[in-house]
């Protein structure tokens, strides 16, 4: 099954030595209440070498761009948190939520998305945040991170309204069924899973990623939150993303090694960084 170790020559320079190179598509890591120094590198000795950093307001989308221009394997991403979306008003936020978004180390809009099972926010006013931001991404061609709870079809029939792009973005912390994940992937976007896929309880997510190619999916922490078994009820880092891809190896069938590499591999397809805006020098 290991087409891949078969394009390797046998004894070659080319072994792979770190053998896990894994990123975590998502961590709040300015949420983590910790020294972000000390969980990078918990997280970098753990195999774990970049790390998508999403926003959840303004303040903390500023946040996360501070963070990912502080360290050179973090990127971040600004959006507005469906549960935020009551406090965002396009027209007098708009602005500076772009202006953040076209700042060096941004390479996504996010998160941004609809949860039906808390509605924090009333959600005509999550349909409008969704759909005002999604169109900011298409205008400075940037993947978006969606957040999407209890709200599938709404779901849909949003992204349905848009017009096609090349690398729309991903669904993180997945938890639909294989069936719902192809929808996504038909209309081109990534799946991620989080700890939650460790749990004893979520075969169905299980049953999910089994259905699902691995060309598609993101690993992710979610960190501070989802902790992956063996680590529930402490908080999350980065470094249990590594907990989160053996259980995918096991799902699908395949090595450690093979999910790191895909996963990867979709990362960086999917999260590309923007340049340093020319004439700024911000180095
Ligand atoms: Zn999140």
């Amino acid at each position: 099954m290991n087409k891949t170790n078969d394009l390797l020559p046998s004894d070659s320079q080319f072994t792979i030595h770190n053998s896990q190179f894994l990123s975590d598509s998502h961590c709040h890591l300015q949420l983590a209440g910790q020294a972000t120094a000390a969980v990078l590198d918990r997280a970098r000795a753990a195999g774990v070498t970049r790390f998508l950093v999403p926003g959840t307001t303004l303040e903390d989308s500023a946040a996360a761009v501070e963070l990912a221009q502080n360290h050179n394997d973090a990127l971040a991403a600004v959006g507005v948190h469906p549960h935020e979306a009551k406090d965002f008003d396009p027209k007098r936020d708009g602005a500076v939520l772009e202006a953040l978004a076209r700042r060096p180390g941004v390479a996504a809009i996010g998160e941004v998305g609809l949860d039906f099972h808390y509605d924090h926010s009333p959600r005509d006013k999550q349909v409008e945040v969704l759909e005002w931001i999604l169109d900011l991404a298409r205008r400075l061609d940037l993947p978006a991170i969606l957040h999407n709870r209890e709200s599938g079809a709404e779901m849909l029939a949003i992204l349905d309204r848009l017009a096609p792009r090349e690398r729309p973005g991903v669904f993180h912390s997945f938890t639909g069924s294989a069936a719902y994940g192809r929808e996504a992937l038909d209309r081109g976007y990534l799946v991620s899973f989080s700890g939650m896929i460790t749990f004893r309880a979520a075969e169905n997510i299980r049953q999910a990623a089994a259905g699902l190619p691995l060309e598609a999916m993101l690993v992710e922490t979610d960190t501070p939150f989802l902790s992956p078994v063996p680590y529930r009820g402490k908080p999350c880092e980065p470094a249990y993303v590594v907990e989160t891809a053996k259980k995918l190896a096991e799902v699908k069938g395949a090595d450690l090694e093979t999910v790191a590499a895909i996963t990867t591999a979709n990362f960086e397809r999917l999260f590309r960084p923007s340049p340093s805006p020319a004439g700024r020098g911000t180095g």
